[in-house]
């Protein structure tokens, strides 16, 4: 398989497709509704690549050494048919794992079509087992409880193991970390803390509101002894820790205190076909315009192919020293 690497020697293992810039949750740290409002101009149906699209470029990917792919959104379980595109991607040769991001709302019904149609396995997000403090953060008044209905249904479906993100924001979701260890410990799920990230323009990020995973493994492993685990594989994002116990793992995503941009493998396709080598670019790569000109597939190959040799991304490593209003990408656009 013919690899591609980049100025800084990373080669192209990932594959992030956003399928939906829309979302039926506020959070309020990612798509917040003061600006994601009733006036809030997302994309037309026609400016969405279509699944064939979608397909084609996925498949050209792949050619270049992508062994993974994670859809996401927006809330990608609120496209229509998605998981007629998921059977699409998991008959791709040389793919060697899929799996998707959603925050579970729509989950207790897709669950089982996801599982027929091939999906391997699933992230679902979920930043707090306190109702309150869960409809605090996804600004839509939605229960945990669906969620957790949502999580049951993807276990009994047979996806897993199921990995739960936790985005932590000082003072809204902190004081509730340690239920959410209890609740999910011994059930297979592997819980991920994720540091808030200073992702778009428009969720008001502070320095002062991230909780340094430090201090959130400490948090837990006051309650329930942790041992550091080594990384299924070079370059994963979370760390990762053990109950002493034997009660399962859990992961931190420390992107802010210890940025892992050395070992950065992703790309990410914007659901209108933008490719960012980042997620805090500035700006995209126009594939839609390609895939919908003459081109060829050796030419948008070749394309693709400049595109990674030239990358030198590592926002997190130079985040102290970068102005914090650069006209960065919304997360809801590339999906984290
Ligand atoms: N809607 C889906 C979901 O929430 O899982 C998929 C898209 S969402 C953008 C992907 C992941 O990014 C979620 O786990 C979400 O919690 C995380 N996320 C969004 N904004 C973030 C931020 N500012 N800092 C850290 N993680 C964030
Ligand atoms: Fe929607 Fe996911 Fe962003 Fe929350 S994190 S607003 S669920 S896209
Ligand atoms: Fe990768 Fe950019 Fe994140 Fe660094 S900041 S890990 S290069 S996405």
């Amino acid at each position: 398989m013919p690899t591609v690497s980049d100025t800084l020697g990373r080669p192209l293992r990932d594959l992030r497709i956003s399928v939906t810039d829309r979302c039926n949750f506020r959070c309020t740290y990612c798509m917040p509704k003061e600006v994601f409002g009733r006036d809030f101009h997302f994309l037309p149906a026609r400016d969405l690549l279509s699944f064939e699209e979608i397909i084609r470029l996925a498949r050209l990917f792949i050619t270049l050494g992508v062994e993974k792919i994670r859809i996401t959104g927006g809330e990608p379980l609120v496209r229509r048919d998605v998981e007629t595109l998921v059977a699409m991607i998991a008959t791709l040769p040389g793919l060697h794992d899929l799996t998707l991001t959603t925050n579970g709302s729509l989950l207790w019904r897709k669950a089982q079509a996801l599982r027929a149609a091939g999906l391997q396995r699933i992230s679902v997000s979920l930043d707090s087992l306190d109702d309150a403090v869960f409809k605090a953060m996804n600004d839509v008044d939605f229960p945990v409880a669906l969620v957790l209905d949502g999580i049951e249904q993807a276990r009994a479906a047979g996806l897993h193991p199921i990995k739960i993100n936790v985005v932590v924001k000082r003072g809204m979701n902190e004081h509730t970390l340690v239920d959410m260890a209890r609740h999910f410990r011994g059930t297979g799920h592997i819980l991920r803390f994720i540091e808030y990230m200073d992702v778009g323009t428009t969720n008001g990020w502070r320095l002062a509101d991230v909780v340094p995973a430090a201090e959130i493994i400490a948090t837990i492993n006051a309650a329930f002894a942790l041992e550091p685990l080594e990384p299924n594989y070079p370059g994963e994002v979370a760390r990762r820790y053990r109950y002493a116990d034997g009660a399962g793992e859990i992961g931190v995503i420390a992107s802010v205190t210890q940025p892992f941009c050395g070992d950065c493998t992703r790309a990410r396709l914007s659901s209108d076909g933008q490719l960012y080598t980042c997620l805090f670019a500035t700006a995209g790569h126009d594939l839609r315009a390609l895939v919908r000109s003459t081109a060829a597939d050796d030419d948008i190959l070749e394309g693709l192919e400049r595109i990674w040799r030239r990358r030198e991304d590592r926002y997190s490593q130079l985040r102290t020293a970068l102005t914090p209003d650069l006209s960065k990408v919304e997360m809801s656009r590339i999906g984290g």
